[in-house]
């Protein structure tokens, strides 16, 4: 106990640490006035380029009655019809391709149905890779650093995307990918690395597998900097990592279609995550309407990509949930920032006539003292009704303290449920360990109402 006490300080102190450096300081730091002028450039080229050389946008904008001329300025974005997954699906694989120079392949996760099929040229892996470069220095990574990427390589886009960025910088690199937990803990103390990435719920099982390990995260790991993405999560979870590895802990976005990670990340700020704006207009529509929502509303993020060659991508419909954040940012950049990804819109579950996300439970219950790392939300029917339960681990020094206690933190839960979600739960607790890691994105809910069981 002491020990672990000990582990959180050295945590803060670690903290501390991280300055506010750039990779691209003229870039990031352009006036707001230079780079709304940059991005209404590089937009007006962008269509033209789309109109020229890629059938599908063509079309796509003949269909709309818009000609190579129809951009003019930063307001005619909204002319552009928007780009959805169903486009890639129905022009599977390579319909969207807007040249003949492409150097890479790479598919989507396909979280949400097929996988989607993009393609870079040189100049897209360079941009790319500044991109993630960018996001690494920001979060205090340096030539000086050992950083484990420990992301999928090969079609998923994680491992390679975030090892081209960190080469860039100099770092070193430990290329670990993913599996073999254990190793994977082993490399990062004998290596003495001192950054990783992963996706979210991984770190936890990281943290979890040293633990078994005998190893103190905090203490016996030299980790001074976390990046997690790929996955929707909250800031309950991000704090449980911060507090296992002691360290500060970034949030990472990007998708396949735009790029790969990188598109945008937390500074030291952690105040929203900037949007690389000198390579992506950010908008939010309300995804029932498609109208333009105004900045710090919520809604849908869509994206147009501005340097992209191989495949270009305009107004795309990301399908994720966010905001456009207000004002300056405190570390000098100027480049937009979003909010924290409340969640996808597919992923929005109705129980009992009641529309919630799983993000606003795993919110009010992963912050609780003595819960575990992993949950599920399972659905199911009662006769015509349904039926919510939450499936928890609780922390082992909750179940040796004995009945009461394992009584108390059900207690608990079960009252956060209702109060986030107006609904009333099963709760049930669970040894750490009980519920199935996975090396990919994590599955929070389980609706088995449509089965017949
Ligand atoms: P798929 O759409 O099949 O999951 P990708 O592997 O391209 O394919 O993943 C991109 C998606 O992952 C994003 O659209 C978003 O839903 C999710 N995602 C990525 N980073 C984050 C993040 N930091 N927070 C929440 N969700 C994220
Ligand atoms: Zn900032």
């Amino acid at each position: 106990m002491q020990r672990k006490e000990i582990a959180y300080q050295c945590g803060e102190l670690r903290k501390t640490t991280i300055r506010n450096k750039f990779w691209q300081p003229k870039i990031e730091k352009l006036s707001p006035a230079q780079l709304r002028q940059l991005q209404e450039r590089r937009l007006r080229s962008t269509f033209v380029y789309a109109y020229k050389n890629s059938r599908f946008y063509r079309k796509l904008f003949k269909e709309e009655k818009l000609d190579s001329g129809s951009i003019r300025t930063a307001k005619d974005i909204e002319k552009i019809p928007f780009t959805s997954k169903t486009h890639f699906r129905d022009n599977y694989p390579l319909g969207l391709l807007a040249s003949n120079s492409i150097i890479r392949i790479h598919a989507s996760s396909g979280t949400t149905g097929d996988p989607t099929i993009v393609a870079y040229s040189r100049n897209d892996i360079e941009s790319w890779s500044d991109c993630i470069a960018r996001c690494l220095t920001m979060s205090g990574i340096t030539r000086q650093d050992r950083f484990q990427i420990i992301l999928g390589y090969g079609l998923f886009t994680g491992g390679l995307g975030f090892h081209y960025g960190a080469e860039k910088i100099g770092t070193t690199v430990v290329p670990s990918g993913t599996g073999n937990t254990k190793r994977q803990v082993k490399l990062m103390r004998d290596l003495h690395v001192t950054a990783f990435t992963s996706i979210p719920s991984y770190s936890l099982y990281l943290a979890e597998t040293a633990e078994g390990l005998g190893i103190e995260p905090s203490v016996d790991l030299e980790i001074k900097s976390i990046s997690c993405g790929a996955e929707v999560w909250s800031q309950s979870i991000r704090k449980r990592i911060e507090n296992k590895f002691g360290c500060q802990v970034f949030n990472s976005y990007g998708l396949s279609e735009m790029f790969g990670p990188g598109v945008a990340f937390e500074c030291i700020k952690q105040d929203g995550m900037h949007v690389w704006s000198d390579h992506f207009i950010a908008e939010v529509i309300d995804p029932k309407t498609g109208e333009t929502v105004d900045v710090e509303e919520e809604g849908e993020l869509v994206l147009t990509t501005l340097t992209k060659e191989a495949m270009p991508v305009l107004r795309y419909r990301t399908g994720d949930l966010t905001k456009l954040l207000d004002g300056s940012c405190d570390c000098g950049r100027t480049h937009q920032r979003i909010s924290w990804i409340t969640g996808r819109c597919d992923d929005m579950i109705k129980v009992r006539g009641v529309n919630l996300f799983p993000t606003q439970i795993e919110s009010a219950i992963m912050g609780l003292e003595g819960v575990g790392s992993n949950y599920q939300i399972v659905l199911s029917k009662k006769g015509v009704l349904d039926e919510i339960t939450v499936d928890l681990e609780a922390e082992e020094r909750v179940w040796n303290k004995g009945d009461r206690a394992v009584k108390d933190l059900t207690e608990k839960i079960r009252s956060e449920v209702l109060s986030v979600t107006g609904l009333k739960a099963a709760v049930n607790l669970l040894p750490e360990g009980f519920l199935p890691r996975t090396e990919g994105k994590v599955k929070r809910v389980r609706d088995s109402r449509n089965l017949d069981v």
